[in-house]
This record gives structure tokens, C-alpha cells and sequence, in this order.
């Protein structure tokens, strides 16, 4: 996108489009309808210094041009442009069947691949992420998802 463009966005960092996830695969709604916003947000601690807030306001998306994480020698640990939601946007997803994928010291870190399947077809789909030490979101596979436009 061109800067122009760019200074023309509201300052509140919204497009003025509205999407629903859905399976690539399947077709199978998988968010409500959320606002897409241009920029990716910087997640944000909570005052334990420890945790994170939803690095998403609920009913919004947007797509982080950066891989999840990274390895040590410096390669993406995860797809680039994932489509990023708050956890409580997300429908019809179900828990993947390995318990490892699941893992987490007391909710989902998302370290090991994805952990949520589309509940119609089973389509691997999307990484939650909700521990307390982790980011909080919910992220979905580009390859794997489209996002469809809808009124709001
Ligand atoms: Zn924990
Ligand atoms: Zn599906």
C-alpha cells in the first residue's frame, strides 16, 4: 500500500472492510464478522509484566507480516501473513486430536504447530495462543483460510 493511501486511512487504523474466516478447504465460517484493521498491533503486557492482552480488540483482524516466532539462527518459526483474531472471534473450531498440540503450562502456548482443526472438515486451520506467559490470539494459517467480505 502507498503512503498516500496510507495517511488517507482513519487515524484509527480501520478499513472500512469486514470480513468472516472461513475454511479454505471447507468454506466453513470460521470467525464472526471482524473489522479488518491495516496494522498489526503491538501486543501489549499485562501489569504483572508477565502476561499479554489479546494483542486483537474483539472484532477486529489483521495480518502480521511477521512469522509467529523465530529460531535461534534466525528463521521464521511459523508462515508468514497469518490472519490474526481475538481467541473469543473464532467459531466452529475444534481442539486438534494430538494432545501436544495442545500443550501449554496452563492453557495453549502454541509452540507445537497448529492446534486447532476446522469442526467440519478437520482442515489443521489455526494456532490458539492463551497461556500466561504467551500472546494472546488466535492465528490462522494463510494457506489454509480465506477471508470472505460481509456486510456488517
Ligand atoms: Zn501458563
Ligand atoms: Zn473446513
Amino acid at each position: 500500500m502507498s503512503a498516500i493511501v496510507r495517511d488517507l486511512l482513519p487515524r484509527q487504523n480501520r478499513f472500512v472492510a469486514w470480513n468472516v474466516i472461513c475454511c479454505r478447504r471447507c468454506g466453513q465460517h470460521l470467525s464472526r464478522p471482524v473489522e479488518h484493521v491495516l496494522v498489526m498491533p503491538e501486543p501489549q503486557h499485562l501489569d504483572d509484566g508477565v502476561g499479554y492482552e489479546p494483542t486483537l480488540a474483539v472484532g477486529a483482524w489483521a495480518i502480521d507480516p511477521a512469522p509467529p516466532a523465530m529460531y535461534p539462527n534466525g528463521a521464521p518459526a511459523g508462515p508468514l501473513g497469518c490472519f490474526v483474531i481475538n481467541p473469543a472471534d473464532g467459531l466452529e473450531l475444534e481442539p486438534h486430536p494430538e494432545g501436544k498440540r495442545n500443550g501449554g503450562c496452563c492453557a495453549h502456548d502454541g509452540l507445537d504447530g497448529t492446534n486447532r482443526r476446522c469442526a467440519s472438515c478437520h482442515a489443521e486451520v489455526a494456532t490458539l495462543r492463551d497461556d500466561c506467559w504467551s500472546y494472546v490470539e488466535l492465528r490462522f494459517e494463510p494457506s489454509a483460510v480465506v477471508a470472505a467480505d460481509v456486510s456488517p
